[in-house]
């Protein structure tokens, strides 16, 4: 990939900053060849990943390092893209929203600092895989579960930031955030919460702080780089039960939907619950043309053959319970019976106790997995996927609503129709998983469509995204326009503040910094 310099800096300055760059982090961790460039860009991009090109990529060895390299970055004007691994799938992977942005790569600070298996919580650096904290769990024998998301090879702390869901009790990431570092965008070190004092042992678990709390302000967020964060963990329990019916009809979701919320809110079911739709299941039985040899999008009578074929219900519901036997039962029975209101077979049960071995496959348990990954697959050829994830409130008539808008919408697009609800409290969010061959033109222009559309029509009935691929976050952003996009305003009135040379992820989320807003900003 050819070199792409960040707005108004020249190639001198650039090498000027690059060699300042190396004296801090050693020549070997300034990246900066057309090989390396290539190596940070989108893997998953609709299109070319030109569109979203890193300048280079500097990798830092310590949070003094870090330091160093944002004071020099705002000397010599040259932005900073922060990534923790890179492994954004579906969303830009590790490149940059604005082009030319260096990404500063936190990948070699690998360290879990502390496992503590009472109070459960760990501490980690940015470039600790959700694999890299399963095998240090085990290593100790702590008593410990984590929650993990569909595609694991990611950051525990990159994926709590980027507001990652997961599928058990712990699975809103963002809220195990508990105490963070953070090195500002003038290279100022600070801590959140109880870690404004120093060494005070409540760090990672008072979830506030004396005043006003500014964890969150560091989550999807370019005000700052998170070197260090706590994360709650879940105590690993005796036993566990799952559930799993097969829904026969598509329209069945606004049941299910209105059956699961109030118990979920009773606390009845602890964990966020994962509704996919039969591709899902489908995905991870071959490709696309195994299943229907045409261009065009699966139409109905085959879908339904293949549900028959494959023995699987529109929906596949499965609930998971957590820890005492006794209670575990106690509160299948409540949701059996729930259940039973609307359908009368009764769903499979499969128990789990402490020593049994755990299904690698299955997220609910907490093991680190890219299985769903395969669903890029699907299409063939250099396969992708990108998520359009709206978010509605977890009743039965705002999932079947949104369900129906966006089922017409992706029909009208000739695109086969893949959707999931996760029920993650009093909302449920939707992933409309969009695959394509990255090659493919006729068809990655198509998406892109489709995504628009998506976008605009969804917001039109009142609903928005939790996150989008780098080249949608400025529409997204537009839709979130109450009061004159007030809360953009405040965001950006906050960037420029600290922020004044707009050194820290110019664009992320749709937020520009007052450098790079508007000339800069097509991108
Ligand atoms: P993962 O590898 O878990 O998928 P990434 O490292 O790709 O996560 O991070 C996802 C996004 O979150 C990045 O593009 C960046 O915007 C933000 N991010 C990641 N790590 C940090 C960090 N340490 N500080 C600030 N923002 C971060």
């Amino acid at each position: 990939m050819q070199l792409t310099l960040p707005p108004r800096v020249s190639p001198v300055r650039f090498q000027a900053a690059l060699n300042a760059f190396e004296k801090v982090v050693g020549k070997s961790w300034v990246l900066a060849s057309d090989e390396d460039r290539e190596a940070y860009s989108d893997i998953y991009a609709p299109g070319s990943a030109d569109e979203w090109p890193a300048s280079a990529a500097i990798a830092p060895g310590s949070v003094d390092e870090i330091q160093a390299i944002v004071r020099l970055a705002n000397e010599h004007k040259v932005p900073l893209w922060p990534v923790s691994r890179g492994k954004n799938l579906g969303y830009g992977s590790a490149a940059p929203r604005m082009p030319g942005t260096a990404v500063l790569d936190l990948g070699r600070l690998q360290k879990i600092l502390e496992l503590d298996p009472k109070l459960a919580y760990c501490v980690v650096e940015p470039g600790v895989s959700f694999f890299d904290l399963y095998e240090h769990i085990q290593r100790e024998q702590a008593p410990l579960w984590m929650s993990v998301p569909g595609n694991a090879w990611g950051s525990v702390l990159g994926n709590a930031l980027e507001h990652g869901l997961g599928y058990t009790p712990y699975g809103q990431h963002a809220r195990n955030l508990c105490g963070l570092e953070v090195v500002l965008p003038d290279g100022e070190l600070m801590r959140t919460g109880m870690g404004a004092m120093k060494d005070n042992p409540s760090w990672h678990l008072f979830p506030m702080s004396y005043g006003p709390d500014w964890t969150h302000m560091f989550t999807q967020s370019n005000l700052g780089i998170v070197s260090k964060a706590g994360v709650w963990l879940q105590p690993a329990p005796e036993t566990s039960l799952q559930l799993t019916w097969n829904i026969p009809e598509e329209g069945d979701i606004g049941w299910v939907v209105d059956t699961i919320t109030p118990l979920k809110l009773a606390g009845v079911i602890e964990q966020n619950v994962f509704i996919p739709s039969w591709l899902g299941k489908i995905v991870l039985l071959g490709q696309r043309k195994d299943f229907w040899d045409k261009e065009s999008a699966m139409p109905e009578w085959r879908v339904q053959e293949l549900l028959k074929e494959h023995k699987l219900g529109y929906w596949q519901v499965q609930i998971r319970f957590y820890g005492d036997e006794g209670l575990n039962k106690a509160r299948a029975d409540v949701v059996k019976a729930a259940f039973k209101r609307h359908l009368d077979a009764p769903p499979r049960e499969d128990w789990w106790r402490q020593g049994d071995p755990v299904n690698m496959f299955d997220p609910t348990m907490g093991v680190p997995t890219a299985v769903p990954l395969q669903m890029s697959d699907w299409v063939g050829g250099r396969g992708a996927h990108m998520g359009f994830s709206p978010v509605v409130p977890a009743t039965g008539a705002h999932v079947v609503g949104q369900l129906k808008r966006s089922r017409a919408i992706i029909a009208a697009h000739d695109v086969d129709f893949y959707a999931s609800f996760t029920i993650a409290g009093r909302f449920a969010t939707n992933i409309n998983m969009l695959m394509y061959d990255r090659d493919n033109t006729a068809q990655v222009a198509n998406m892109r469509k489709l995504f628009d559309a998506l976008i605009a029509e969804t917001a039109l009935a009142g609903y928005g995204e939790y996150r989008t691929h780098l080249g949608w976050m400025d529409k997204v952003n537009d839709t979130y326009n109450f009061n004159g996009a007030a809360q953009r305003r405040l965001n950006e009135t906050v960037k420029d503040a600290i922020d004044p040379n707009g050194i820290i992820a110019p664009g992320k989320q749709g937020v520009w910094p007052a450098a790079y807003r508007g000339a800069s900003k097509g991108g």
